[in-house]
């Protein structure tokens, strides 16, 4: 069982009504591959700068991310984003993106990497997920998120894209924007036309819904008291949701695993809203994790009419 991600690799510089901070690693591979790293081997593939330093790859490593497939490129610079929070922490505004060396990145994965059982194709260019796919043919799940940007700029080759994989997760919001579909669950069944069997709609704090050909599941997110910054909250809860998964180990995960496996993505993401950047995720431990998990159950369980 293994895991290969392409995604962003970024310093993401961040203000929010409870703090501000520059230039902290981040970017969509590295909140998944954090947040996977609790279930399964992770293998991250994409381009840094010069600016990306030892103690940047020794965190990821600290974790057992494989980092054999992080290049670094000599004279380029890491992708950056730069983004604010209103009081309201699911609205987001992007006020920078530098591509950096993502511009003219060609991804040439090693052999671990393209062996993997699941692949996530991260936010990143759609045409650069596309490529890290082909490489990837044998994988049992394959997975893809993507954001506003890319639907603007780039929909033909995200649609493309999205016929190329078995599980799409996006944003509600993005599921309805890219079908063009105002009401979310035609808006899912149009993306499951399209080839995946399965689409996951994240819904910021509220939570996330799970779409098959079975019907759907919905589950809220943990009522947190202390949320600081919810930047890699997908990228955290895409990596617990494929993470665990991988873990099981099933080509085709039973509805009771998909069910399981949006609990472990909602545990995940409501840790990493904690604090900022990747501050949380790297001090989690398995048993808080157990805790948390029992906790949603706890929250969202309910008896038969008595
Ligand atoms: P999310 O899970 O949606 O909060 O993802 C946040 C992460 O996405 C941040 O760490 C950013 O570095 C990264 N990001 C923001 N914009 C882009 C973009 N256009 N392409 C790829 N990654 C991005």
């Amino acid at each position: 069982m293994s895991l290969t991600v392409v995604g962003s690799i970024a310093f993401d510089s961040v203000s929010t009504p409870f703090g501000e901070r520059e230039r902290m690693l981040g970017g969509s591979a590295v909140h998944f591959a954090l947040s996977a790293s609790f279930f399964t081997d992770v293998h991250v593939v994409g381009p840094v700068g010069d600016d990306f330093g030892e103690e940047h790859f020794e965190l990821l490593s600290s974790r057992g991310v494989d980092v054999a497939d992080i290049e670094r490129v000599a004279g380029g610079r890491t992708f950056s984003w730069r983004g604010h929070y209103e009081a309201d922490l699911n609205v987001a505004h992007t006020d920078d993106t530098q591509l950096g060396v993502f511009a003219d990145f060609e991804p040439k994965l090693s052999e671990a990497s393209t062996r993997a059982d699941v692949l996530f194709l991260g936010n990143i260019q759609p045409e650069l997920q596309r490529r890290v796919r082909a490489q990837c043919a044998t994988a049992r799940l394959a997975a893809l998120d993507s954001m506003n940007l890319w639907i603007e700029t780039t929909r033909d080759s995200l649609l493309a894209a999205v016929g190329e994989v078995d599980c799409v997760m996006l944003n509600d919001a993005e599921v309805r924007m890219l079908t063009k579909e105002p009401n979310l669950a035609r808006a899912a069944r149009a993306l499951m036309e399209m080839g995946p069997r399965i689409v996951v709609a994240k819904r910021g704090e509220y939570g996330a819904v799970l779409f098959t050909a079975n019907g759907f599941f919905a589950l809220p997110g943990l009522l947190l008291e202390d949320v600081r910054d919810p930047t890699g909250a997908g990228d955290s809860f895409a990596g617990g949701f494929l993470g665990y998964l991988d873990m099981q180990g099933t080509e085709h995960p039973s509805e009771a695993a998909l069910r399981r496996a949006v609990a472990y993505g909602t545990v995940l993401a409501s840790f990493n809203v904690e604090e900022f950047g990747t501050e949380r995720v790297v001090r989690l431990t398995e048993s808080e994790i157990g805790e948390r998990y029992e906790q949603l159950r706890a929250m969202t369980h309910f008896e038969q009419p008595g």
